[in-house]
Protein backbone atom coordinates (compact mmCIF):
# COMPACT_ATOMS: atom_id res chain seq x y z
CA UNK A 1 0.00 0.00 0.00
CA UNK A 2 1.27 3.25 -1.03
CA UNK A 3 -0.15 6.73 -1.28
CA UNK A 4 1.91 9.31 -2.32
CA UNK A 5 5.18 9.10 -4.74
CA UNK A 6 6.70 12.20 -3.90
CA UNK A 7 9.87 14.03 -1.68
CA UNK A 8 8.24 16.91 0.02
CA UNK A 9 10.86 18.63 2.49
CA UNK A 10 8.85 17.11 5.25
CA UNK A 11 6.22 14.34 5.71
CA UNK A 12 5.00 14.28 8.78
CA UNK A 13 2.36 11.37 8.19
CA UNK A 14 4.65 9.31 6.37
CA UNK A 15 3.07 9.04 3.42
CA UNK A 16 5.48 9.83 0.32
CA UNK A 17 7.68 6.96 -0.81
CA UNK A 18 10.59 9.10 -3.35
CA UNK A 19 10.35 8.73 -7.03
CA UNK A 20 13.65 7.45 -7.25
CA UNK A 21 13.04 4.72 -4.42
CA UNK A 22 9.64 3.79 -5.67
CA UNK A 23 11.72 2.88 -8.93
CA UNK A 24 13.91 0.93 -7.23
CA UNK A 25 10.97 -1.10 -5.23
CA UNK A 26 9.11 -1.58 -8.36
CA UNK A 27 12.61 -2.89 -10.26
CA UNK A 28 12.81 -5.63 -6.87
CA UNK A 29 9.27 -6.41 -7.11
CA UNK A 30 10.20 -7.34 -10.67
CA UNK A 31 12.45 -9.97 -9.97
CA UNK A 32 11.02 -11.67 -7.05
CA UNK A 33 7.36 -11.12 -7.60
CA UNK A 34 4.50 -11.82 -9.79
CA UNK A 35 3.14 -8.69 -9.94
CA UNK A 36 -0.62 -8.92 -10.54
CA UNK A 37 -4.05 -6.55 -10.76
CA UNK A 38 -5.67 -6.64 -7.28
CA UNK A 39 -8.97 -8.18 -9.14
CA UNK A 40 -6.97 -11.26 -10.19
CA UNK A 41 -5.49 -11.67 -6.73
CA UNK A 42 -9.21 -11.97 -5.72
CA UNK A 43 -10.30 -14.12 -8.07
CA UNK A 44 -7.06 -16.20 -7.38
CA UNK A 45 -7.60 -16.36 -4.14
CA UNK A 46 -11.07 -17.32 -4.42
CA UNK A 47 -10.15 -20.28 -6.86
CA UNK A 48 -8.03 -21.35 -4.32
CA UNK A 49 -5.03 -20.69 -6.87
CA UNK A 50 -1.73 -20.67 -5.25
CA UNK A 51 -0.54 -17.22 -4.22
CA UNK A 52 2.86 -17.57 -3.76
CA UNK A 53 5.41 -14.66 -4.03
CA UNK A 54 2.15 -12.61 -6.02
CA UNK A 55 1.98 -9.08 -5.02
CA UNK A 56 -0.80 -6.55 -5.77
CA UNK A 57 0.17 -2.71 -5.96
CA UNK A 58 -2.20 -0.39 -4.32
CA UNK A 59 -2.22 3.59 -3.77
CA UNK A 60 -4.73 5.30 -1.11
CA UNK A 61 -6.20 9.08 -1.33
CA UNK A 62 -6.35 10.18 -4.47
CA UNK A 63 -2.86 12.86 -4.87
CA UNK A 64 -1.86 14.25 -7.93
CA UNK A 65 1.24 12.76 -7.63
CA UNK A 66 -0.36 9.54 -8.05
CA UNK A 67 -0.92 10.65 -11.77
CA UNK A 68 2.17 12.78 -12.68
CA UNK A 69 4.60 10.50 -10.91
CA UNK A 70 3.52 7.32 -9.82
CA UNK A 71 1.51 6.40 -12.74
CA UNK A 72 4.52 6.98 -15.60
CA UNK A 73 6.99 4.63 -13.25
CA UNK A 74 4.63 1.98 -13.46
CA UNK A 75 4.02 2.26 -16.93
CA UNK A 76 7.60 2.26 -17.72
CA UNK A 77 8.19 -0.82 -15.46
CA UNK A 78 4.42 -2.09 -16.87
CA UNK A 79 3.19 -2.66 -13.21
CA UNK A 80 -0.40 -2.75 -12.71
CA UNK A 81 -2.07 -0.58 -9.42
CA UNK A 82 -5.18 -0.06 -7.92
CA UNK A 83 -5.63 3.24 -7.42
CA UNK A 84 -8.51 4.07 -4.07
CA UNK A 85 -9.75 7.76 -4.86
CA UNK A 86 -11.53 10.33 -2.12
CA UNK A 87 -13.72 12.46 -3.89
CA UNK A 88 -14.18 14.92 -1.15
CA UNK A 89 -11.34 16.89 -2.78
CA UNK A 90 -11.22 16.86 -6.26
CA UNK A 91 -13.32 20.09 -7.27
CA UNK A 92 -11.40 22.56 -5.15
CA UNK A 93 -8.16 21.54 -5.44
CA UNK A 94 -8.13 21.16 -1.64
CA UNK A 95 -5.84 19.64 0.88
CA UNK A 96 -6.38 16.67 3.56
CA UNK A 97 -7.03 17.84 6.94
CA UNK A 98 -3.32 16.87 8.15
CA UNK A 99 -1.70 18.40 5.24
CA UNK A 100 -3.40 22.16 6.52
CA UNK A 101 -2.19 21.45 9.71
CA UNK A 102 1.37 20.56 8.69
CA UNK A 103 1.02 23.63 6.56
CA UNK A 104 -0.37 25.78 9.74
CA UNK A 105 1.98 24.47 12.85
CA UNK A 106 5.05 22.32 11.18
CA UNK A 107 6.06 25.30 7.62
CA UNK A 108 8.42 27.96 8.82
CA UNK A 109 6.33 30.91 9.59
CA UNK A 110 5.28 33.09 12.63
CA UNK A 111 2.08 32.17 14.79
CA UNK A 112 0.31 33.78 17.63
CA UNK A 113 1.55 33.06 21.04
CA UNK A 114 -1.67 31.62 22.23
CA UNK A 115 -3.89 28.70 20.94
CA UNK A 116 -7.49 28.30 22.79
CA UNK A 117 -10.14 26.24 20.93
CA UNK A 118 -13.12 23.92 21.37
CA UNK A 119 -12.90 20.28 19.87
CA UNK A 120 -16.06 17.97 20.40
CA UNK A 121 -17.26 19.99 23.71
CA UNK A 122 -13.82 20.52 25.00
CA UNK A 123 -11.65 23.55 25.56
CA UNK A 124 -8.08 23.32 24.42
CA UNK A 125 -5.40 25.97 25.38
CA UNK A 126 -1.74 25.66 24.14
CA UNK A 127 0.67 28.65 24.76
CA UNK A 128 3.98 28.83 21.99
CA UNK A 129 6.21 30.02 23.59
CA UNK A 130 9.77 30.38 21.76
CA UNK A 131 8.02 28.68 18.71
CA UNK A 132 5.70 31.44 18.29
CA UNK A 133 8.39 32.51 15.41
CA UNK A 134 9.38 29.56 13.28
CA UNK A 135 12.50 29.76 10.77
CA UNK A 136 13.54 28.02 7.99
CA UNK A 137 16.75 27.04 10.32
CA UNK A 138 14.39 25.51 12.67
CA UNK A 139 12.24 23.81 10.11
CA UNK A 140 15.14 22.03 8.03
CA UNK A 141 16.42 21.27 11.99
CA UNK A 142 13.08 19.52 12.64
CA UNK A 143 11.71 18.41 9.19
CA UNK A 144 12.51 14.65 9.52
CA UNK A 145 10.23 14.34 12.45
CA UNK A 146 7.12 12.03 12.23
CA UNK A 147 3.83 11.25 14.37
CA UNK A 148 5.39 8.24 14.82
CA UNK A 149 8.27 9.33 16.88
CA UNK A 150 8.00 8.76 20.52
CA UNK A 151 5.71 11.59 21.88
CA UNK A 152 8.68 12.64 24.52
CA UNK A 153 10.64 13.48 21.90
CA UNK A 154 8.55 16.09 19.90
CA UNK A 155 10.99 18.81 18.65
CA UNK A 156 8.53 21.26 19.83
CA UNK A 157 5.31 22.29 20.80
CA UNK A 158 4.36 23.10 17.27
CA UNK A 159 4.91 19.17 17.12
CA UNK A 160 2.74 18.32 20.12
CA UNK A 161 0.07 20.59 18.65
CA UNK A 162 -0.21 18.83 15.32
CA UNK A 163 0.09 15.49 17.08
CA UNK A 164 -2.86 16.58 19.40
CA UNK A 165 -5.08 17.75 17.16
CA UNK A 166 -4.22 14.81 14.55
CA UNK A 167 -5.78 12.57 17.52
CA UNK A 168 -8.80 14.75 18.23
CA UNK A 169 -9.77 15.82 14.75
CA UNK A 170 -9.54 11.86 13.25
CA UNK A 171 -12.86 10.99 14.50
CA UNK A 172 -14.66 14.21 14.28
CA UNK A 173 -17.60 14.82 11.84
CA UNK A 174 -16.50 16.26 8.68
CA UNK A 175 -18.81 19.49 8.82
CA UNK A 176 -16.88 20.19 12.36
CA UNK A 177 -13.27 19.29 11.26
CA UNK A 178 -13.78 21.77 8.46
CA UNK A 179 -15.12 24.71 10.66
CA UNK A 180 -12.24 23.88 12.69
CA UNK A 181 -9.80 23.49 10.07
CA UNK A 182 -11.17 27.65 9.11
CA UNK A 183 -10.68 28.53 12.61
CA UNK A 184 -7.17 27.42 12.76
CA UNK A 185 -6.26 29.06 9.27
CA UNK A 186 -7.59 32.17 10.48
CA UNK A 187 -6.00 31.81 13.61
CA UNK A 188 -2.66 31.32 11.83
CA UNK A 189 -3.34 33.97 9.14
CA UNK A 190 -2.51 32.14 6.36
CA UNK A 191 -4.23 31.45 2.92
CA UNK A 192 -7.20 28.73 3.15
CA UNK A 193 -5.78 27.53 -0.33
CA UNK A 194 -4.08 24.29 0.07
CA UNK A 195 -0.25 24.26 -1.58
CA UNK A 196 0.24 22.90 -5.04
CA UNK A 197 2.14 20.12 -3.74
CA UNK A 198 -0.30 18.00 -1.68
CA UNK A 199 -3.37 18.66 -3.60
CA UNK A 200 -5.56 16.21 -4.83
CA UNK A 201 -6.61 15.16 -8.28
CA UNK A 202 -9.04 17.18 -10.06
CA UNK A 203 -11.81 15.26 -11.72
CA UNK A 204 -10.34 15.22 -15.39
CA UNK A 205 -6.86 13.77 -14.03
CA UNK A 206 -8.67 10.91 -12.46
CA UNK A 207 -9.93 10.56 -15.90
CA UNK A 208 -6.59 10.20 -17.03
CA UNK A 209 -5.43 8.08 -14.27
CA UNK A 210 -7.63 5.53 -15.55
CA UNK A 211 -6.84 5.75 -18.73
CA UNK A 212 -5.26 2.66 -20.32
CA UNK A 213 -4.84 -1.05 -18.89
CA UNK A 214 -2.33 -0.43 -15.82
CA UNK A 215 -4.36 1.46 -13.52
CA UNK A 216 -8.14 0.81 -11.98
CA UNK A 217 -9.54 3.18 -9.86
CA UNK A 218 -11.44 2.28 -6.57
CA UNK A 219 -13.38 3.88 -3.98
CA UNK A 220 -12.39 5.72 -1.02
CA UNK A 221 -15.41 7.42 0.11
CA UNK A 222 -16.24 10.85 -0.35
CA UNK A 223 -14.93 12.68 2.89
CA UNK A 224 -12.04 10.08 4.11
CA UNK A 225 -13.62 9.53 7.24
CA UNK A 226 -13.12 7.22 10.22
CA UNK A 227 -16.48 5.02 9.02
CA UNK A 228 -17.24 3.11 12.40
CA UNK A 229 -17.37 6.36 14.17
CA UNK A 230 -20.44 7.26 11.54
CA UNK A 231 -23.85 6.58 12.31
CA UNK A 232 -25.19 3.85 9.53
CA UNK A 233 -26.82 6.66 6.91
CA UNK A 234 -24.05 8.43 6.70
CA UNK A 235 -21.32 5.72 6.31
CA UNK A 236 -23.69 4.73 3.56
CA UNK A 237 -23.42 7.97 2.22
CA UNK A 238 -19.99 7.93 2.30
CA UNK A 239 -19.80 4.57 0.96
CA UNK A 240 -21.97 5.13 -2.36
CA UNK A 241 -21.23 8.64 -3.08
CA UNK A 242 -17.87 8.16 -3.67
CA UNK A 243 -18.96 5.15 -5.95
CA UNK A 244 -21.47 7.24 -7.59
CA UNK A 245 -18.75 10.08 -8.17
CA UNK A 246 -16.29 7.81 -10.35
CA UNK A 247 -18.36 6.03 -12.12
CA UNK A 248 -20.31 8.97 -13.10
CA UNK A 249 -16.77 10.53 -14.15
CA UNK A 250 -15.40 7.08 -15.50
CA UNK A 251 -18.21 5.98 -17.42
CA UNK A 252 -17.93 2.43 -16.31
CA UNK A 253 -18.41 0.46 -12.80
CA UNK A 254 -15.79 0.48 -10.11
CA UNK A 255 -15.39 -2.83 -7.85
CA UNK A 256 -13.05 -1.87 -5.45
CA UNK A 257 -13.21 0.08 -2.28
CA UNK A 258 -10.59 0.80 0.46
CA UNK A 259 -11.61 1.83 4.58
CA UNK A 260 -9.66 5.14 5.11
CA UNK A 261 -7.04 5.05 7.62
CA UNK A 262 -8.19 1.16 7.81
CA UNK A 263 -11.34 2.07 9.88
CA UNK A 264 -14.34 0.06 9.50
CA UNK A 265 -16.96 -2.28 11.57
CA UNK A 266 -18.58 -5.42 10.73
CA UNK A 267 -21.66 -3.18 9.53
CA UNK A 268 -19.20 -0.82 7.27
CA UNK A 269 -18.33 -4.54 5.75
CA UNK A 270 -22.14 -5.36 5.30
CA UNK A 271 -22.53 -2.00 3.06
CA UNK A 272 -19.84 -1.88 1.12
CA UNK A 273 -21.02 -5.75 0.43
CA UNK A 274 -24.50 -4.10 -0.56
CA UNK A 275 -23.26 -0.98 -2.37
CA UNK A 276 -21.89 -3.90 -5.01
CA UNK A 277 -18.48 -3.53 -4.37
CA UNK A 278 -16.88 -6.77 -5.56
CA UNK A 279 -14.41 -6.95 -2.76
CA UNK A 280 -12.56 -4.12 -0.28
CA UNK A 281 -9.36 -3.33 1.63
CA UNK A 282 -8.35 -3.20 4.99
CA UNK A 283 -4.62 -2.17 6.55
CA UNK A 284 -4.33 -5.19 8.65
CA UNK A 285 -0.72 -6.08 8.04
CA UNK A 286 -1.04 -9.45 6.42
CA UNK A 287 -0.86 -11.46 3.33
CA UNK A 288 -3.98 -12.14 1.02
CA UNK A 289 -4.80 -16.10 1.56
CA UNK A 290 -7.56 -18.86 0.30
CA UNK A 291 -9.25 -17.77 3.30
CA UNK A 292 -9.28 -14.12 2.90
CA UNK A 293 -12.59 -12.36 3.62
CA UNK A 294 -12.36 -10.82 0.01
CA UNK A 295 -14.05 -7.84 1.95
CA UNK A 296 -11.27 -7.18 4.31
CA UNK A 297 -7.83 -7.99 2.12
CA UNK A 298 -4.91 -7.58 4.02
CA UNK A 299 -2.43 -4.94 2.95
CA UNK A 300 1.27 -4.04 4.08
CA UNK A 301 2.22 0.03 4.03
CA UNK A 302 5.74 0.83 2.32
CA UNK A 303 7.74 2.69 3.71
CA UNK A 304 10.21 4.75 1.20
CA UNK A 305 12.92 2.85 1.64
CA UNK A 306 15.96 2.36 -1.14
CA UNK A 307 15.76 -0.96 -3.23
CA UNK A 308 17.93 -2.50 -0.82
CA UNK A 309 16.48 -2.01 2.07
CA UNK A 310 13.40 -2.43 0.73
CA UNK A 311 14.14 -6.00 -1.07
CA UNK A 312 15.06 -7.48 3.09
CA UNK A 313 11.94 -5.99 4.13
CA UNK A 314 10.21 -7.39 0.96
CA UNK A 315 11.68 -11.03 1.34
CA UNK A 316 10.22 -11.32 4.94
CA UNK A 317 6.69 -10.98 3.87
CA UNK A 318 7.45 -13.18 0.78
ZN1 LIG B 1 -6.77 7.17 2.83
Amino acid sequence: MYHRIAEPLNDPCRVCVSPHHFSEQLKVLKQHCRLLPLQQIVEAAQAGESLERTVGITFDDGYADNLFTAKPLLEEHNVPATMFISTGNWQHNQEFWWDTLDRIFLQPGNLPETLCIEIAGDFYRWSLGDVVQYSEADFERDRRWTIYAPSNADPTIRHSIYRSLSRLFFPLPEQERQSLLTQLVNWASISSTGRLTHRSLSPEEVRQLGEGNLIDIGAHTVHHPQLATLSTTLQQQEIQQSKVDLETLLGRSVNSFAYPYGNYNTQTVDLVRATNFAYACSTNASKVGHKSDCYQLPRVEVQNLDGEAFARWLIQWL
